[in-house]
């Protein structure tokens, strides 16, 4: 079998049905507002997400940065968890472009935010204090280990938010897994948030890109900023084309992935000294190995056609279209030989 590559669900590569759309694609200039397959995307995107209006960005961290630089003013200060993905992940990109200040609250292990803890954290209007532009929530909560918020976990944090006027965001760059986890539609995940975002070139299969989703008004402004960090693309309906193929016909198939990372850790959990932490929800899976440092092992693993990341002291596996269980067996008895190797 050839390498194995766990890395990240973005390694997907575009549908055959993908390559189709792209093909026939009816394109325009969409800086000019004129293709017409990326209305055709931002709008039913903002439909499933229960939105006014869609803005296909080039990425997550495109996404969050123009929904942060569009809700905010330079100085404000953006509330996000502790092991957000915008905190750690994403270059700093509000402090650097947005001029925000990035106030973190402790999560708990699902990815939650205490009602208590942001209330607190929520500065009163002062002289002296920085405002609190924002709220973000994230959805699957990656660094948690792709777990799940659910619509009442969404809807706690952002009453919070509400009652100070301040408006909430949801990075949901995952969001469909969770929606898929929790049988439930996106929509409803979304609904407590003013904006929310979500991957298209991750377990959905497309090659690039993101849409952000909010009410009209909001969805003009973050047009500007897209503009303004260069995310105006010409004919994009090439990457819209995928887009639509991608919320027809690779949402539902995500329970598959999450099949499989659930039988990835079952087998994980049977080699020698392997610690899940946690059992996965969706389909991203972490653990650390007695004796093991991660760096080494993820060296070890990929010497074994294994690939794999590190994430801290963890080693991080997902799984995604192109791992069945065949993949998954194998990736297992792999690390098993690795193990034993080095004893
Ligand atoms: C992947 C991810 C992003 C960023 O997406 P990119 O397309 O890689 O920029 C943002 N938030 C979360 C939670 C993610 O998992």
């Amino acid at each position: 079998m050839d390498t194995i590559d766990l890395r990240s669900d973005t390694v997907t590569r575009p549908t055959p049905a993908m390559y189709e759309a792209m093909a026939c694609a009816e394109l325009g200039d969409d800086v000019l507002g004129d293709d017409p397959t990326v209305r055709r995307l931002e709008e039913k995107a903002a439909r499933l997400l229960g939105k006014e209006a869609g803005l296909l960005t080039a990425s997550g961290t495109m996404s969050n940065l123009v929904a942060m630089l569009a809700h905010c003013q330079r100085g404000d200060e953006v509330i996000v968890s502790s092991e957000a993905h915008i905190l750690h992940h994403e270059v700093g990109g509000a402090f650097a472009m947005g001029g925000l200040g990035l106030r973190t609250i402790p999560n708990d292990e699902q990815g939650r935010l205490d009602p208590a803890a942001l209330a607190a954290a929520i500065r009163p209007r002062s002289p002296y204090h920085p405002p609190t532009g924002l709220v973000c929530l994230e959805n699957t909560h990656n660094r948690c280990g792709g777990t799940v918020l659910t619509e009442q976990d969404t809807a706690a944090a952002a009453a919070v938010a509400h009652r100070h006027r301040v408006p909430v965001h949801l990075d949901g760059a995952r969001i469909f897994n969770a929606a898929v986890a929790l049988g439930v539609p996106a929509e409803r995940l979304a609904r407590p948030a003013d904006s929310v975002c979500f991957s298209l070139s991750k377990g959905l299969s497309c090659p690039i890109g993101s849409v952000l989703c909010g009410s009209r008004e909001f969805i003009d402004r973050a047009r500007h900023f897209r503009k303004m960090v260069g995310g105006g693309m010409r004919q994009a309906g090439i990457i819209a084309a995928c887009g639509l193929v991608a919320l027809d016909a690779m949402v539902e198939r995500l329970a598959e992935d999450h099949e499989n990372a659930r039988l990835l850790a079952e087998g994980l959990a049977t080699l020698p000294g392997v610690r899940l932490s946690p059992p996965p929800q969706t389909n991203i899976v972490y653990f650390t190995v007695d004796g093991w440092d991660a760096a080494d092992l993820v060296r070890r693993c990929s010497q074994a056609g294994v690939l794999c990341l590190t994430e801290g002291r963890r080693v991080r596996m997902v799984t995604h279209r192109h791992i069945g269980r065949p993949q998954v067996e194998e990736a297992v008895e792999r690390l098993r030989r690795v193990l034993a190797a080095h004893a």
